[in-house]
């Protein structure tokens, strides 16, 4: 927002690309779960070009993405997120996008040494160097701690207009914000996708571990955002809901995994992934008994669906916590 608004007050037209890769943190956790209500639901991308009164392209780059997840050149991060490749990749996808509709350069809200290891001085010029984009890519909350680029050149743009934020510290940005009257933005801590986070890169890991190979479609990496993952063994794991979000989240993938569901009391839903035994389901069945309203009674009855809509009710004790190894987990 800061950086457009930099650039959009010196008179140049800018309209905004958004990459959805899937595994993008706004949108759909916040969307699924129910608590948070007070937290708008919104798509974030759309917003913020409603606020600045620009176009916004959301360019789906599901696919191609995949080789960047699955063979980084500059490797990940402290998990799964192969943040300097993302940005080699999105930055010549803009390119690309240019090129085709006749803009001139590309703009950034990139600032030196913000991320360990995207945004280091070292870096940025890989960046430009191996999307091609050259000296037509503008940072402009930090151009002026960098070579000068075409725009700036060319006298698009007046350099002494741009910033020369750097470092970790996000106060610059803030004071920033509210000159410009900037008041409501996207929280700038953390990462912007699932990738930087640990417990969601450890799933991703022991997904790829059962199939024995790295692979994965949408639906799964949107699956590894919800509930509880239970691995009992190497063959199958579960995905518990953990509230009513979830539950109706995941009761749309029921012709796509079979599933279980309490029918004696109020519980979650549950799919199971993989191929498990007769004995696997009672044992998830009983694993999903646990976290449902009847944990304290000697039994509960739930309904074992397969995905393609047939049922059997099944009668079980729900595991004791004791008994659930912390390792399966996931
Ligand atoms: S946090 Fe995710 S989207 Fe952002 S640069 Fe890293 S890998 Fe790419």
């Amino acid at each position: 927002m800061l950086a457009t608004r930099v650039v959009q007050d010196q008179g140049v037209h800018v309209e905004g690309i958004n990459f959805y890769t899937g595994f993008c943190v706004e949108g759909h956790t916040h969307a699924i779960r129910k608590r948070d209500r007070s937290r708008p639901k919104r798509n974030n991308a759309l917003w913020v070009a409603e606020q600045l009164g620009i176009k916004m392209h959301i360019v789906d780059i599901v696919d191609e993405y995949k080789q960047v997840v699955f063979n980084p050149g500059y490797g990940y991060g402290a998990n799964l997120n192969p943040c300097l490749d993302c940005k080699i990749f999105m930055v010549k996808k803009a390119r690309e996008w240019i090129e085709k509709k006749g803009f001139d350069f590309v703009i950034t809200g990139e600032v030196v040494g913000q991320r360990p290891k995207s945004q280091r001085k070292q870096t940025m010029p890989i960046v430009q160097r191996d999307s091609g984009i050259e000296d037509r890519l503008l940072r402009p909350l930090c151009a002026r701690n960098l070579t000068e680029t075409l725009p700036e050149r060319e006298g698009w743009i007046d350099r002494d207009r741009l910033y020369n934020f750097s470092g970790r510290s996000r106060k610059p940005q803030m004071t920033l914000a509210k000159e410009l009257g900037l008041q409501d933005y996207a929280q700038p801590a953390g990462g912007c996708c699932f990738l930087t986070d640990r417990s969601y890169s450890v799933r991703l890991q022991d997904m790829w571990n059962a199939r024995g190979e790295r692979r994965y479609e949408l639906d799964d990496i949107m699956l590894l955002k919800v509930g509880r993952h239970i691995r009992p063994a190497p063959h199958f794991k579960l995905i518990v809901s953990r509230e009513e979000g979830e539950g109706n989240f995941l009761r749309g993938y029921r012709n796509q995994y079979s599933s279980l569901e309490l029918t004696s009391h109020g519980g979650p839903l549950a799919l199971l992934d993989g191929v498990p035994s007769t004995d696997d389901i009672n044992l998830a069945a009983r694993i999903v008994g646990r976290y449902s309203q009847g944990r304290d009674s000697p039994r509960i009855t739930l309904d074992f669906r397969t995905s393609r809509g047939q049922i059997t009710a099944l009668h079980v004790a729900p595991m004791n916590p004791d008994d659930m190894p912390d390792d399966w987990l996931i």
